[in-house]
């Protein structure tokens, strides 16, 4: 599957984070039609990049601005070369979370630059330059900005997840402006009050502000709100409804057009029942107001965008699994009465990443599974992708850090990974996606709701148990998909590995685990390696001080993560709370804590940064001189710098908000 050896992804590491690149797999070998469809769909997915820095945070365009505009002085005048680094740094960082919060922790983040050095800098600025932005004396827009960049303090957190507080007051973010959270939801719970079965998503593409007393919402739209970059999307989507592969794909730009022109949400559903209903065309895209994460309240969408190419070979593979949807409920661990009679295995597609933009970049999710609405949902069903390209960049990557030999036991174990431990994890994935989630039944009467705040790690851990069970059955050799059970064997290793000690990394020294991809890990191995100790199936050995877990039955350890699936299928569904809570907090919460020392100082020798992003690469149209598209090329050279600062010069679709 990694077709060309001599394609370097890894680009640069700054801070905590890693950059890496991503080829679009059979690009060239596509028809002139889809790649200037390609084209038009990316450029729409880089023309709303500014969105998402205001929707971040209301002075984060600023920022932006002012950063790329003392840096293009201080690269030139700037004697101290260290101090040089610390700015392109922060910049990187600014760049890389489109704004100036972590994009994950959502803390503020500082530079390592001090107050002196930014005034020094921001006084070298023309005032011609700094009336653009404000109309305060200089003094003063220098004091501003040296507050927003320097004090941590000032718009602390952009998603204030806290018990007991005013969750929009306390969030840094730009979804609402002059009201309290009270005001927000009861102004939404009035609006719920009127839906009907068909209920669009309140909220989802518009900002909430209170002026003179009257509470109103800015829509997201042509002459609304974001108005310079919603035009430059339409422009593009236009071009890409000409060279549409199908009726369907130009019904579903047509639908998100509108939407876009009026705002309309039933528009956004119709767009959204479209898309699902899309499985012809090989080239697809995501753009528009999707994911609610970035708002405490979880009504506001983030603008995103992904556009991609069908992956043929991984997708044959993905639909076997489906297909055998039937065979793996009936062969499933589970109590008979927990089983669904008749199962349908969700078509999953494997694509290849084209173009990242808005919310899915420089971070982006290795899977999607779309549309978010629940009634939609239930009626129509949902689409899932998985982003091959993107998962293999990561796996050639994680083969050069160390990071295998650091943790894996012995060299066979690093082999065996290496050998097969894309294809393991590709696998588990369709497993998890196509039939794991899928599969089993809820007595009646019973609603996932029934777990409240832990129904989601309980069914991550029921989908990830599914696939674990599985992936070492012989029917998947039977299938062919995959060559032995060492597959399986590597998957188990590396599972065990990942969730007892490689994810610990992630967390702050002295925190627990909160978040729930994480909490699941760790509580299926924690489980398993507690059930599994006095036979030995999980050895904890020690060895120049350092410790390792390594699997010793295989053949056990399958029956274990079987008999926790069934525990957790149980709990799902008879909707037992009790028991979800008491498997969650036990197992996948609390931090073992000289064990979270140790492997938080090995990560660090390693000097390896646990968040990862991407640059795109890119795409050149071809022109025959005569304004006609002849061949669009895609190219991988670009350093993480050179495209922010050329995104941010002919993408800068809106004008940063004056003080
Ligand atoms: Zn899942």
């Amino acid at each position: 599957m990694i077709q060309e050896n001599n394609f370097d992804v890894f680009v640069e590491q700054f801070a905590d984070i890693r950059i890496l690149r991503y080829k679009i797999n059979g690009f060239d070998q596509l028809s002139l039609e889809r790649k200037k469809l390609l084209y038009y769909l990316s450029e729409a997915a880089l023309a709303g990049r500014d969105i998402l820095f205001d929707q971040n945070y209301k002075h984060n365009l600023l920022i932006r601005d002012v950063l790329e505009a003392i840096y293009s002085l201080v690269s030139t005048r700037e004697d101290d070369k260290d101090l040089l680094l610390k700015l392109e740094t922060y910049m990187k960082r600014v760049w890389f979370s489109s704004g100036i919060h972590h994009h994950y922790s959502t803390d503020k983040f500082i530079p390592e630059f001090s107050e002196t050095d930014l005034r020094k800098w921001l006084m070298w600025l023309d005032e011609e330059v700094v009336r653009k932005w404000s109309s305060l004396p200089t003094g003063e827009f220098i004091d501003f900005i040296v507050s927003e960049i320097m004090d941590a303090s000032v718009n602390a957190k952009r998603v204030c997840q806290a018990v007991d507080v005013d969750l929009v007051a306390a969030s840094a973010n730009n979804f609402y402006e002059g009201v309290t959270q009270d005001e927000a939801e009861s102004f939404y719970n009035a609006k719920k009050e009127q839906d009907g079965d068909e209920p669009v998503s309140h909220g989802l593409n518009t900002r909430l502000v209170k002026e003179n007393d009257v509470i109103s919402e800015q829509t997201y739209k042509v002459d609304g709100k974001y108005h310079g970059a919603i035009k430059r999307i339409i422009y593009w989507l236009d071009k890409s409804r000409e060279v549409a592969e199908t009726d369907q794909q130009k019904l579903v730009i047509d639908l998100l057009i509108n939407h876009y022109t009026t705002g309309d949400l039933k528009k956004f559903d119709e767009y959204s029942i479209a898309w699902l209903k899309e499985q012809e065309a090989m080239v697809d895209f995501i753009n528009g107001f999707i994911e609610v994460y970035g708002d405490p309240l979880g009504m506001k969408g983030t603008w995103e965008s992904l556009v991609n190419v069908l992956d043929k070979q991984e997708t044959i593979k993905a639909r076997l699994v489906s297909e055998n949807a039937q065979w793996f409920e009936d062969h499933s661990p589970v109590a008979e009465n927990h089983k669904k009679k008749k199962v349908q295995g969700v078509t999953m597609k494997v694509i290849n990443a084209v173009m990242l933009g808005g919310d899915c970049y420089p971070a982006t999710p290795i899977g999607i599974n779309l549309p978010n609405a629940d009634w939609i949902r239930e009626k129509h069903g949902s689409k899932s992708v998985t982003l091959n390209n993107i998962t293999e960049s990561h796996h050639l990557a994680s083969l050069k850090t160390g990071l295998i030999e650091e943790f894996a036991w012995d060299e066979a174990e690093v082999a065996k990974y290496k050998k097969h431990g894309a294809l393991a994890d590709n696998l588990h994935t369709h497993l998890h996606e196509c039939v794991g989630h899928g599969s089993g039944s809820m007595l009646p009467g019973v609603k996932m709701e029934d777990l409240k705040a832990y129904g989601s790690v309980i069914e991550e851990t029921r989908a990830d148990l599914f696939g674990l069970y599985f992936m070492a059955d012989e029917k998947m050799v039977e299938l062919g998909l995959i060559p032995s059970l060492e597959v399986a064997e590597v998957q188990y290793s590396s599972y065990i590995r990942n969730g007892l000690m490689v994810q610990l990394a992630r967390i702050k020294k002295g925190d627990n685990i909160e978040q729930a991809h994480m909490r699941n890990r760790q509580l299926i191995c924690k489980w398993v390696y507690e059930k599994g100790q006095e036979k030995h199936v999980i050895e904890q050995r020690e060895r120049d001080g350092k410790t390792y877990f390594v699997v010793t039955d295989q053949a056990q350890l399958r029956e274990l993560f079987g008999a926790l699936l069934k525990e957790v299928q149980r709990i799902k569904s008879e909707g037992d709370y009790l028991a979800a809570q008491k498997l969650v907090e036990t197992y996948g919460v609390e931090v073992d804590r000289p064990l979270h020392d140790e492997v938080l100082e090995r990560y660090s020798k390693l000097g390896l940064a646990p968040y990862t992003g991407f640059v795109n690469p890119v795409l050149a149209p071809v022109s025959d001189g005569e304004g006609n598209i002849v061949d669009v090329t895609a190219s991988y050279s670009e350093s993480f710098t050179d495209q922010m600062l050329r995104y941010s010069r002919d993408y800068h679709h809106l004008e940063a908000q004056r003080v």
